[in-house]
């Protein structure tokens, strides 16, 4: 009896650092599942993905907007331009989105900022993530109207920090980097890595070389399964060294069709292709919408391609 009970407490301390061991593998992101996730699911007590939970890369033109639903949040991360607002708050509506938990915006482009001006007049946003300095070339009348809105509408802002992660609803949303003292204001793009049940996004905004390089020297893993690529695929961002940091099954690229800065560069469309990384592209594909499945994601575009990247 002495020895079945000894039996039983070595089993029960052996499996609980496993479990631990386990967890800290996840959260270091070197596994996509925490066994912790795992029991609760076999108990009942945490059900699985369910089939309201997708990112969608938002046609948006030439400019960026990524919506992240999950059954108990609504999260957008950049809001494109002014001009395409119109578009965007109706497109929110048909997804049965009548408020945001989080905005996310990466820097104060037009670009990524001007869709927010208008959409906080008309929806309730309860936090915007964004850096509170800005750099000399940011669209200052944008800026000034994006300030007074959040005033006027007392909305909540949170500064990022770099190393910082937190669960909105299901959706872990990491700080990944950002330089604050950058001279353009594409350098100052908060990098982040989104992680909906088990399928996992890195955001890097309109990051280029200098940032790129920022967020590679702070030696953490960068694995994800999708990539957006920097800069609307622009020749300056997407290092070799990125991709390879990020090890992605796929990529996206957010710009206009036929847009005047010809994003995205060939280099960087090479690039991927040589990896035998999967490309999707807004000015073509239209809307791309990916769904974590059981296992790895699935992809659907307007233009009606359904590919699995598990
Ligand atoms: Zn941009």
């Amino acid at each position: 009896m002495k020895k079945l009970k000894f039996a039983a407490l070595v089993f029960a301390v052996g499996t609980s650092v496993l479990l631990v061991i386990f967890e800290i593998l996840f959260y270091l992101n070197i596994i996509s599942i925490s066994p912790f996730q795992g029991l609760l699911k076999v108990t009942g007590c945490l059900q699985e993905n369910n089939d309201s939970s997708f990112i969608e890369f938002c046609d948006i033109g030439q400019g960026d907007c990524t919506i992240v639903k999950s059954a108990d949040s609504n999260i957008v991360i950049d809001f494109g331009s002014a001009d395409d607002s119109d578009e965007l708050y109706y497109h929110l509506k048909s997804l049965g989105i009548k408020e945001l938990n989080l905005a996310v915006v990466t820097h104060y482009h037009e670009d990524h900022l001007g869709g927010l001006c208008d959409l906080l007049e008309r929806m309730t946003v309860k936090n915007i993530l964004i850096n509170s300095s800005f750099a000399e070339d940011c669209d200052k009348e944008v800026v000034t109207r994006f300030k007074s809105l959040v005033e006027e509408r007392e909305v909540r802002l949170i500064e990022p920090q770099i190393g910082t992660a937190a669960m909105i609803g299901r959706s872990k949303i990491e700080v990944l980097s950002f330089l604050n003292n950058a001279d353009e204001e594409n350098e100052r793009s908060v990098c982040l890595r989104v992680t909906l049940s088990n399928m996992s996004v890195v955001f890097t905004g309109d990051s280029q070389w200098e940032a790129e390089t920022a967020l590679l020297e702070r030696g953490i893993s960068l694995k994800a399964d999708i990539l957006k690529l920097g800069h609307h695929g622009s020749s300056t961002s997407s290092s070799e060294k990125l991709i390879n940091a990020v090890s992605p099954s796929a990529v996206v690229v957010s710009c206009g069709y036929n847009n005047f800065y010809n994003h995205p560069a060939n280099i960087v469309l090479e690039r991927v292709k040589a990896k035998g990384i999967k490309l999707y592209r807004t000015d073509l594909d239209g809307n791309i919408t990916v769904t974590p499945e059981e296992s790895g994601f699935s992809v659907s575009t307007d233009r009606g391609n359904k590919n699995d990247n598990t």
